[in-house]
């Protein structure tokens, strides 16, 4: 069944999911250093075997700046992602206890998995405070039978200590592999409740092989055949109660992108336009402290942006402002979210008052 956010179901969504697309999920990459080299990897180079954590596009060093971004993002709960967030395990176990103490049990947190470095007391350190766990096979990249029982064997024994209805599998919907994804859900099905199927995307660092060996759709970036098979797949487990998410591109990025944006905190002054972004009018000044004194002999409605260098001011007063000529005005629009990402930005001239 399609759903309102552009993916398709097959009864229901796991938590983690339906958190994700309302856009309440803070994306905590612990790190990108990998137990496993998939080919098809899609993390950016910058991010690729870096130590360094991030908390959706803030880079974090310390527990309490991923609790910050969790607070600027009005989070209900966090999906844990890397990299192998095993090869960090002190650092996960901290940060989600960390969101846990300052959050309350309620707010639910997930984790992404490759199987490479897990046992069982690092299952269990991790089930003190992760609610749902994900895990992504290695048989897309090596079809060895006996590391595939390996594997299962150890979904197996996640799913008695996470419980069946929270542990999961996750893989990327390569269109040549339905077969043997069909076969391994089969396989896993007793022991999961969930399988979450990530339409196949390119990236800067798969690209050369994807525009190789694949076809893309029109789009350019998304990979011709994807959705198809994964509804396929879908299909074939109809008469089951498993719950599979075939998750589109086009619900990343038009709905839980999106969903995310639009929670974000604002600055003051800051106008929220339909596209989830923000119009702030700025002063960038070249001294700040003379141009607050300036300002402050026409108006008290202004903001200080230090982390920007900028002073943010209110949209009832630009006009006003502008004809004082003492100040040259901006018009920023901006993603709210930490990196402050321009869509466009301007002098403001006396054509923007006509
Ligand atoms: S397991 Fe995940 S993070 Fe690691 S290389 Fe494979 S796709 Fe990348």
């Amino acid at each position: 069944m399609k759903t309102k956010t552009d993916s398709y179901k097959l009864n229901n969504l796991c938590r983690g999911c339906k958190l994700c697309l309302k856009g309440q999920k803070l994306v905590l990459f612990v790190g990108g250093k990998c137990s496993r080299n998939c080919w098809y990897c899609s993390l950016s180079e910058g991010r690729k075997n870096s130590p360094q954590m991030w908390a959706n596009e803030k880079p974090c060093e310390t527990n309490q700046d991923i609790i910050q971004e969790a607070i600027d993002s009005n989070a209900t709960g966090a999906g844990i992602t890397g990299g192998d967030p095993l090869v960090y395990l002190d650092k996960t176990t901290s940060a989600a206890k960390a969101l846990k103490i300052k959050f309350g049990k309620k707010f639910h947190i997930h984790i992404y998995l490759p199987l490479p470095l897990v046992d069982k007391t690092k299952l269990e350190k991790l089930a003190s405070y992760i609610d749902e766990i994900r895990f992504h096979p290695s048989f897309l990249i090596n079809p060895d039978e006996s590391l595939m029982q390996e594997e299962i064997e150890k979904i197996k024994l996640a799913s008695q200590i996470f419980g069946k209805q929270n542990t999961g599998i996750e893989l990327p919907l390569l269109p040549e592999k339905k077969k043997e994804i069909i076969e391994f859900i089969k396989q896993i099905e007793p022991y999961i409740s969930f399988v979450n199927l990530n339409e196949f995307e390119l990236s800067d660092t798969n690209f050369d092989i994807i525009t190789k060996d694949y076809t893309l759709n029109e789009d350019t970036y998304t990979i011709h055949g994807s959705i198809e098979a994964g509804k396929e797949i879908l299909k074939k487990f109809k008469s089951t109660d498993l719950n599979i998410h075939l998750c589109t591109a086009k619900t990343k990025n038009h709905h839980q992108y999106h969903n995310r944006l639009l929670l974000h905190n604002i600055l003051p002054y800051g106008v929220r336009t339909e596209e989830a972004t923000v119009v702030y009018f700025t002063i960038i000044p070249k001294d700040m402290k003379e141009t607050i004194q300036k300002l402050k002999q026409y108006t008290k409605h202004f903001h200080i942006d230090s982390r920007h260098n900028r002073i943010l001011l209110k949209e009832s007063e630009v006009q006003k402002l502008y004809n004082t000529k003492e100040f040259e005005i901006n018009l920023c629009e901006e993603h709210p979210t930490y990196d402050a990402e321009k869509t466009s930005f301007w002098k403001i001239t006396e054509e923007d008052f006509n």
